[in-house]
Parts: structure tokens; sequence; C-alpha cells
């Protein structure tokens, strides 16, 4: 039974691209169908592997922005102007294309809602993604652990899913959001564009003695930077949990 599982995610699978929808300028939702899906966790990921017709083939990992819901995932894709694969599957990529996956990968990088601890959140850029499924699945299943979002970007423009963490942040519920942006800040920011330092740590995410379980995803330089700088803050690195995107590509 388990064997038939691992095998079942490793095997690539045809989906069905259901509907795109632009949540910046750069970054765009792709909702695929997945017939016979076993389901995830929030936190998991897919690989994505494109085919051309002279056979050569690709393949990237694409973090699952939805909370678990049947046959349908969704991923956020950011364009990366000189990438590969990106502004394919963000700019060409339409409702009815087929789309070969394979998945849900991953067993550590996971939230579970039946857990109580407080959970922080620390994003840079599109790293948001698996932390907004986490978020996601919290509101699904009703879920009252709290949680803390710090989520830095490089202006307010880049900003994912703006609005569905507004509302979220606004229910009453318990989830806590605190922007920084590394670029350009809104008008009356009362920060200045900086990366995310220890004095903002200090200001925006638990405190160590709540013993919050921490997931930390973005660009390499981003994550390392971040989980140093939380662990001489005094939190046990052993509830820090890490998921890196690719390089730092400069400032995010
Ligand atoms: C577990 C996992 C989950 C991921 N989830 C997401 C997700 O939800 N959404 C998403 O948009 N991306 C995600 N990524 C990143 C994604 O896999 C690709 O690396 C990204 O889309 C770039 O692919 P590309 O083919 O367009 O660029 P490539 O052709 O591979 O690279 C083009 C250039 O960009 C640089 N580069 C590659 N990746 C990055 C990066 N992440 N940041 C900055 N520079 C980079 C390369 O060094 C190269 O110079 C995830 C990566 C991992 C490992």
């Amino acid at each position: 039974m388990a064997r038939a599982t691992v095998l079942g995610r490793l095997t690539w699978r045809v989906a069905t691209v259901t509907a795109v929808r632009d949540e910046t300028p750069g970054a765009r939702t792709i909702v695929l169908d997945l017939p016979g899906w076993p389901g995830h966790l929030a936190g998991q990921h897919l690989d994505v592997r494109l085919t051309a017709p002279d056979g050569y083939s690709t393949q990237r990992s694409y973090s699952i922005a939805s909370a678990p819901d049947g046959d349908r995932v969704e991923l956020t894709v950011e364009v990366l102007p000189d990438g590969e694969v990106s502004p394919y599957l963000a700019r060409v990529l339409a409702p009815g294309d087929p789309l070969e996956v394979r998945g849900p990968i991953g067993g550590w990088f996971v939230w579970r809602p039946e857990t109580p601890e407080p959970v922080q959140l620390v994003a840079g850029g599109s790293g948001v993604v698996p932390l907004m499924a986490m978020i996601r699945a919290r509101a699904a299943a009703g879920a009252d652990a709290p949680f803390r979002l710090l989520y830095s970007t490089r202006e307010p423009g880049t900003a994912l899913y703006q609005a569905e963490l507004e509302r979220l942040a606004a229910d009453g519920s318990g989830l806590e959001v605190t922007r920084a942006y590394t670029r350009r800040a809104p008008e009356g920011w009362g920060r200045p564009p900086a990366r995310v330092d220890a004095d903002l740590l200090a200001r925006a995410v638990w405190p160590p003695e709540r013993e919050p379980a921490v997931f930390v995803c973005g660009p390499t330089g981003f994550v390392e930077t971040v989980a140093d700088l939380l662990v001489s803050a005094g939190h046990d690195p052993g509830l820090i949990r890490t998921e890196r995107f690719g390089p730092s590509g400069g400032r995010s």
C-alpha cells in the first residue's frame, strides 16, 4: 500500500488547465484538474515537466498554492524574464491545455491543521506560495492555531494574494500579517525599504518562548539569512523548517 502510494507520487500524470488568474503583472495562478489526485498537505510541491516536439524535456518544481480540494490544485508561477519554464507557464499556458505533473512531493515542509502550536510564516517573494496553502488550509479546516505571516516583497505591486490576505487577516480568526518591502514601500510606510533584519523579526515574529513552528520560504539567500537570524534570536533550530526556491537573484 505504502509502495503504491509512493509510486503514484513518482508517476507523471497529465493535468488539464481549467483556469488561469493573474495575481500581479508578473505572476499567474494556474488552476489544474488532476483526476485521481491522491490529495496533498499544505506546503507540498509538484514537479512540472515540459516536452518540446523534438523530445527535449525539462522540469521544475512548483509549490501547491491551494488547500486540499479534491482533484483541484492551484500553482502560482512568478515569471523570471530570462527563465526557460516560468514564462511559458505564466504567459502561454491556457485553459484546456494539458500539463504533465507528478506529486505531491515533500513531507517535512508541511503544516497539518490538527497541530495547535502557534505558526510563524516568513516569505520572500514567491516563497509565499506554500505558506498561502497553509493559511488557506487553516481557514478551510476552521483551525485555530494562531498564525503570523511576515511577507517581504520588492514593492507593493509584486505582493501576491493581497486582497485575500487582507480579508483573512481582518476576519478575527487569528491571522496576523506584517509586510516588508526591499525596494519601494508605500507612501508613509513606517520602515524604509530594506531587507528583513533582526529588528523586524523581533517585532513581527512570535517570541522564541512561544515555541512557534516556523516555516521560511523564498530565494536561497533570503531563507538562509532569515533562518540564521531566527536562531541567533533564540529560536530552536529544530522548529525552523525551510524551503529554498532557487538563487537569491539579488534583492528579493
Ligand atoms: C520546492 C520548490 C518549489 C518552488 N515553488 C515555486 C512556486 O510556487 N512559484 C514559483 O514561481 N517558483 C517556484 N519555484 C522555483 C521554480 O522551480 C523555478 O526555479 C523558477 O520558476 C525558475 O524557472 P525557469 O525555468 O523560469 O528559470 P531558469 O531557466 O531555471 O533560470 C533562469 C535564471 O533565473 C535564475 N533562477 C532560477 N530560479 C530562480 C529563483 N527561484 N529565484 C531567482 N532566480 C532564479 C537562474 O539561476 C537563471 O539565472 C520552486 C522551486 C522549488 C525548488
